[in-house]
């Protein structure tokens, strides 16, 4: 029993010993001054012209896109916004003064719907400088939501995006017209074709940034901020039913489908924004990120 007992503390003890090692070498290792621990970038290796991409610092440290600075969040996280023409590779550096580490990120180019219409009347192809004017400050108002510091919460990781309202996509993100042969701006959001009074579901967590009625060509708009400068936009809206500073959470209702400025019928135009840049709602919704 006890040469039993002996055999077993022996082999408890051939297990121990290369662990005690190990635990001392790691010691040694975490006392000696330099080299400093590596900074990690987590980030996918490819993603598609209009997608929005999240990565990961670790430990924290700036990270860069070329030479333009990112927002980084709570636990390293930071979110970058494919913009739907860009011609190239992205490059993605984390530095720290000592170190740095670098990425590249492989852009796939899409097609995009581009449709030409001919022989249009003036007026539809320019609208009056009055209305420019309108237009162009309610751009402002938009943009200045876009452009303002970011929560460093990012409340849309944990459950992503799901579809504000159900139906059918009438236009989809990225398509173009080119009237009487000159580009007009691409769509950069999707329509969701729906009943007026049809409830609009926040998309994901976030809390409510700017509620405008009335603006000229959007109507009735609404801004959730989802956390790390990501945004939805919502526009055309009949009712809007939070109010700025309202928190939501994902599935609530928070506004109603209409037909609020210039629009063709009642429908959801949500557009999804990654700090300045406009990606596709369609490539965000049931993805996971940061996984
Ligand atoms: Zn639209």
């Amino acid at each position: 029993m006890s040469s039993a007992f002996n055999r077993s503390m022996r082999r408890g003890f051939h297990l121990i010993l290369p662990l005690f090692t190990c635990a001392w070498i790691l010691c040694l290792l975490t006392l000696t001054p330099s080299p400093a621990w590596p900074l990690t970038l987590e980030l996918p290796a490819a993603a598609y012209q209009g997608d929005m991409i999240v990565g990961r610092v670790r430990p924290e440290a700036p990270v860069f896109v070329g030479e333009q600075r990112q927002a980084v969040g709570r636990d390293g996280v930071f979110v970058i916004g494919i913009e739907r023409m860009q011609p190239a590779d992205i490059t993605v550096s984390a530095r720290d003064g000592k170190t740095e580490s670098r990425k590249i990120v492989r852009i796939l180019a899409r097609q995009w719907d581009i449709q030409r219409i001919d022989g249009l009347a003036r007026r539809y192809v320019h609208p009056d400088p009055e209305q420019v004017k309108r237009i162009e400050a309610d751009n402002r108002r938009i943009e200045a939501v876009r452009t303002k510091p970011p929560s460093p919460d990012p409340w849309f990781l944990d459950r992503g995006f799901i579809l504000p309202v159900r139906g059918r996509v009438s236009s989809v993100y990225g398509s173009q017209r080119i009237l009487n042969g000159e580009p007009k701006s691409p769509h950069r959001g999707i329509d969701i074709a729906a009943p007026e009074g049809t409830p609009v579901k926040s998309p994901a967590a976030g809390v409510a940034r700017l509620v405008a009625p009335g603006l000229f060509l959007m109507g009735n708009a609404l801004i959730i901020d989802h956390g790390l400068g990501v945004q939805s936009t919502f526009i055309h809206l009949q009712r809007i039913l939070v109010k700025e500073g309202d928190r939501v959470v994902q599935g609530q209702t928070v506004a109603r489908v209409g037909k609020t400025g210039r629009a063709s019928g009642p429908h959801l135009h949500w557009g999804v924004s990654a700090g300045t840049v406009l990606v596709d709602p369609q490539r965000v919704v049931g993805r996971r990120f940061g996984e």
